[in-house]
């Protein structure tokens, strides 16, 4: 396995490939008359494509923008506010992923409330939190799941188990999202003129490559699965280049070592055993129809939005902040006043400078002297 990412991360080779991607695209700037935009989905690339170099070494040639990728930054106020006001219901335990604890509701986040005194814990999959739960009989352990296509199966999995366990003390607040709605909702908007799209890898190990064949079908773009290596990322520019310059709309895959044409069906098939689909509050896109994976009605006694109901008046935005056209693609942190000066790692206000995943913590790292 390290003789492969050694090779993926070979520096001669990265700089031969990066020529041939930088001619590619110049010959495509000149057939655009403007450089091309690629759209990433997915914030694991948003980080990548920075740490990596490659957003530098190709940006007079390619504009590389960030799409709504990172699970916690789209998840909409209104959804943290209720968690966070779960975590201040007497007995309850709120298992959750690290990057969650720090994200601003409108009054105050999960770690002040855990410094205040609620059962706030940090997990790293679902399967922890429903250990949580055996250990814990006599307390409700709710564990917020958040992410996409990739986390999605593990949760289901997990609730399955708690079923046959007859574990009647773990919830699931459900905040899984599924992609292609979100991607159908934002690429046509004409402010965008999104050229092509560098696809999830994690997420397409889950789905395969099939999946995405929507985006030449419906909405006429070429999409390319990428990894997450220097040469891969640069190999995934590469074959959307040649698609664009042969206007060819199609769906590849250059993530063969990990991505399947079918994806993971097992994956597939716990997910769709367990979830609904419903409509999706995304922050930034707004309602997206479809793209919210809830549990089944069968399923409702594990359910935390069913069990424990709050009623909550709708939360407005961190003010200032400019996650929302972030998440977009429409403007870059660098155009938020707050980056870097009120904003940052240690005291976002922002979901976007709370995950690892998110533009905002991405930039502050990689960008910002750049
Ligand atoms: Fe929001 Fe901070 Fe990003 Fe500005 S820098 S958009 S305030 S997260």
């Amino acid at each position: 396995h390290k003789e492969i990412l050694k090779r993926f991360r070979d520096p001669e080779m990265g700089q031969q490939m990066a020529q041939r991607v930088r001619d590619s695209l110049d010959r495509l700037t000149q057939r655009l008359g403007r450089r091309a935009n690629v759209m990433e989905f997915c914030g694991t690339h948003t980080a990548a494509i920075s740490r990596t170099g490659v957003r530098e070494l190709l940006k007079p040639h390619v504009n590389l923008m960030s799409g709504p990728g990172c699970p916690v930054c789209v998840s909409d106020y209104s959804d943290i506010d209720r968690i966070i006001a779960l975590a201040g219901q007497p007995g309850a335990i709120i298992a959750t992923f690290g990057d969650m604890m720090k994200v601003p509701g409108s009054r105050t986040t999960l770690q002040e409330e855990k410094a205040r005194g609620a059962d706030v814990r940090i997990v790293y999959s679902s399967l922890d939190a429903l250990a949580i739960a055996r250990e814990n009989p006599q307390q409700a352990v709710i564990f917020v799941g958040v992410g996409f296509e990739t986390t999605a199966p593990t949760a289901a999995v997990t609730i399955e188990q708690a079923v046959r366990e007859g574990r009647d003390n773990f919830f699931i607040y459900s905040l899984h999202k599924l992609t292609p709605p979100a991607m159908a909702a934002l690429l046509p908007d004409p402010e965008l003129q999104v050229d092509g799209i560098l696809l999830p890898g994690h997420v397409s190990m889950i789905t395969g490559r099939g999946y995405w064949d929507f985006l030449s079908r419906q909405l006429g773009l070429p999409g390319v699965v990428a990894g997450f290596e220097p040469l891969e990322l640069l190999s995934a520019v590469d074959h959307l280049a040649q698609l664009l310059q042969e206007g060819r709309p199609s769906v590849v895959n250059a993530y063969g070592r990990a991505v399947k044409e079918e994806g993971n069906r097992a994956a597939l098939d716990a997910m769709a055993r367990c979830f609904d689909l419903q409509e999706g509050h995304w922050r930034g896109l707004g309602t997206v129809p479809a793209s919210a994976m809830k549990l089944k009605p069968a399923l409702a006694s594990w359910d935390a939005e069913v069990r424990f109901p709050l009623e909550m008046t709708p939360a407005a935005p961190p003010k200032g902040c400019l996650c929302g056209e972030i998440l977009k693609g429409k403007k870059t942190p660098f155009d938020c006043p707050l980056f870097a000066s009120g904003c940052e790692p240690a005291r976002p206000i922002g979901p976007c400078m709370v995950s690892h995943e998110g533009t905002c913590a991405t930039f502050y790292r990689y960008e910002r002297f750049a």
